[in-house]
């Protein structure tokens, strides 16, 4: 059995992907285009069918008023924006008189309607111009919308659930313009079919705090909105319709979860010191500038990487200067002058704005993130000027994603040079010489790193993209979970030679993936010589434990008889023989692993 085939007591598994246990009830989300009936009407019944087409594109607008003001709520007007182009199209003249042709030839409405926007969203999704082709989203969401009503199907809409529902919100995958309406103090968990640990939807999960479990296939199909539930974000599991004894059992695992938490926040303003005295730098992720202060108090010795997708993802244009500078300088300030590790736009992939940006065969291999930022400098000056103004307000450095050569770095400077240049001519305040550093996420960065020494202030590894490009496992691809192995002894062996060349010449080297937040993972790291680990805010103490809980001189044992393993398997073996005189079995270590259905048994696992 796969960890993902449903059990017979109704227990599905999928991928951990932020940790937690809830037990609420279900608030299920359906949001794909309904299948539509062939239906033809009499010639008498033609006027009032085009009408009935009039007023449901009046109740979609009213819907989307209702939408936009509460994702004005939730995530601000800059994202709420999104909705304005929904509501345009809506009142398109064209659309309109195209589907009003339809229903003139005896064709339904909800059929006409269908047909008029298949045959836009092709068009749209074929055009030259990125902008146009970043539309079809809006319309996939105007097509659902608008058939749903005309079909008379429940509203899946994420509706205004009153505060503290404790609900579970179960999805297909949580899109960008689902994602600005989520209502925090109403939605406690979130579980969906597509995903993974590694995937947006579970790192943006970690960084609101709520548990997750993704992955789950057709988890949509098995529940029912309302129903009973239990999801356990650690282990993976989510359970509907639970029986007396299994809540009795998960309120118990609940509660010991966080006496555990409460347990952790003692280690807050304790040193990440090995127990043979090797010191780490514990720095935090940062996804959205709100968690700034919660991460500043979480123990963390600065950003290790601030992500600025936010600022692009789901939205309908790209942030101006002066809004970026604003959401940079409020996490430089946040952390009191420590280190701010801020990356350059790293869009693309599984991180679009609204409507795709453009609509690619393989993203993950395509225009994204350095390549994106180099082909549009209009858009990259501005975001470096924003970087080097924040800069004057504490210690600001610069990563640039995916890089595979020293020419896109070179680039970058350059470009960087030339921004700094216009603060000058416009006589604004900004700070020079920032570091500029490289994510290492490709195995051609790890293979060329020595070309790179001279031109970089750092290397930071990211773990999420080098497991993907290294073993070729699609990070979000539910199907292949079980793949994306971080212990695969071709990973162990680029973090290595990283950890080496960094340290030949002088370089800091971090860790910023998932792969750090990991306990046993991040043991291997320490043991593989990585010295600064970045991680969720959350996940700070709980690396914390770890790093004070073993030495170092262990962890080096452990990751050499790691990188002299064979499978991902034999390695998760060694490394938790060497754990269990520190730790034993304990069920934090399994944290953010999957649930191996055929009794969580490890090779080796079990005592030294
Ligand atoms: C990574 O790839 O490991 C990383 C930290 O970047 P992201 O997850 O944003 O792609
Ligand atoms: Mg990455």
């Amino acid at each position: 059995m796969s960890p993902d085939t449903p059990r017979s007591d109704g227990k599905m598994i999928g991928m951990p992907a932020s940790p937690g246990i809830v037990i609420g009830p279900v608030h299920l989300l359906l949001w794909e285009v309904p299948d539509v009936p062939q239906r033809i009407i009499a010639d008498e019944k033609i006027e009032s069918e085009i009408a009935r087409f009039h007023d449901a594109l009046t109740t979609a607008k009213g819907r989307l008023a209702q939408v936009k003001a509460r994702a004005e709520r939730h995530a601000g007007p800059e994202e709420a924006a999104i909705f304005d182009v929904q509501v345009q199209i809506l009142s398109d003249g064209e659309l309109i008189s195209s589907v009003e042709k339809f229903i003139r030839r005896n064709i339904g409405a909800e059929k006409a309607f269908d047909l008029v926007l298949i045959e836009s969203r092709q068009n749209f999704a074929r055009h030259a111009q990125p902008m146009i082709r970043e539309r079809v989203g809006d319309l996939t969401d105007i097509h659902i919308r608008v058939l749903s009503i005309l079909l008379g199907l429940p509203d899946h809409d994420p509706v205004d659930l009153p505060k503290g529902s404790n609900a579970i919100l179960v999805t297909h995958d949580l899109t960008p313009s689902l994602t600005v309406q989520l209502d925090r103090d109403a939605i406690a968990a979130i579980a969906t079919d597509e995903g993974t640990r590694t995937s947006h939807v579970a790192i943006l999960a970690r960084s609101l705090g709520l548990p997750a479990v993704v992955g789950l296939r057709d988890a949509t199909r098995r529940v029912s909105g309302g129903d009973e539930i239990i999801l356990d974000g650690s282990s993976g599991a989510l359970i509907p319709r639970p029986t007396a004894v299994q809540i009795a059992s998960y309120t118990l695992r609940a509660a010991r979860e966080e006496a555990d938490t409460v347990e952790l926040q003692q280690l807050v303003g304790a040193e990440p010191v090995t127990l043979d005295g090797v010191r780490i730098t514990l720095r935090a992720n940062v996804d959205l500038p709100e968690e700034a202060e919660a991460a500043a108090h979480s123990g963390a010795e600065g950003v290790g990487l601030m992500r600025t997708e936010f600022l692009v993802v789901g939205r309908a244009a790209m942030p101006d200067e002066e809004e970026q500078y604003r959401a940079y300088r409020r996490v430089v300030e946040a952390f009191e002058g420590k280190p701010v590790v801020i990356r350059t736009f790293d869009v693309g992939g599984d991180k679009l704005p609204v409507g795709g940006f453009p609509h690619e065969a393989n993203p993950f291999l395509g225009w994204r993130a350095i390549r994106m930022c180099l082909d549009e400098p209009e858009i990259f000056k501005t975001q470096l000027r924003a970087l080097l103004r924040a800069a004057m307000h504490g210690d600001v450095r610069i990563m640039l994603p995916l890089v595979v050569s020293v020419e896109e770095v070179r680039q970058a400077r350059h470009l960087l040079e030339e921004a700094a240049a216009e603060l000058d001519d416009r006589g604004v305040d900004y700070r020079h010489g920032l570091p500029l550093g490289v994510m290492i996420e490709t195995p051609a960065a790890v293979i060329v790193a020595d070309t790179l020494v001279k031109d970089v202030a750092f290397f930071s590894i990211g773990t999420n993209d080098l497991v993907q490009y290294t073993l070729a496992v699609d990070r979000g691809n539910a199907n292949l979970a079980s793949r994306f192995t971080p212990l695969h002894p071709a990973v162990l062996r680029l973090i290595r030679r990283t950890v080496e060349v960094g340290n030949d010449n002088g370089l800091e080297v971090s860790v910023c993936g998932e792969m750090a937040s990991q306990p046993l993972m991040a043991f291997a790291l320490i043991g593989l010589g990585v010295r600064q680990l970045s991680v969720a805010g959350r996940s700070v103490p709980l690396v914390k434990r770890i790093v004070r809980g073993v030495s170092a001189e262990v962890a080096i044992d452990a990751a050499n008889a790691a990188l002299g393993a064979q499978t991902a398997r034999e390695a998760e073996g060694v490394l938790r023989r060497h754990l269990f005189t520190a730790f034993g079995d304990a069920q934090f270590l399994r944290d953010g692993l999957p649930e191996y259905v055929d009794g969580n048994t490890f090779e080796g696992f079990g005592g030294p």
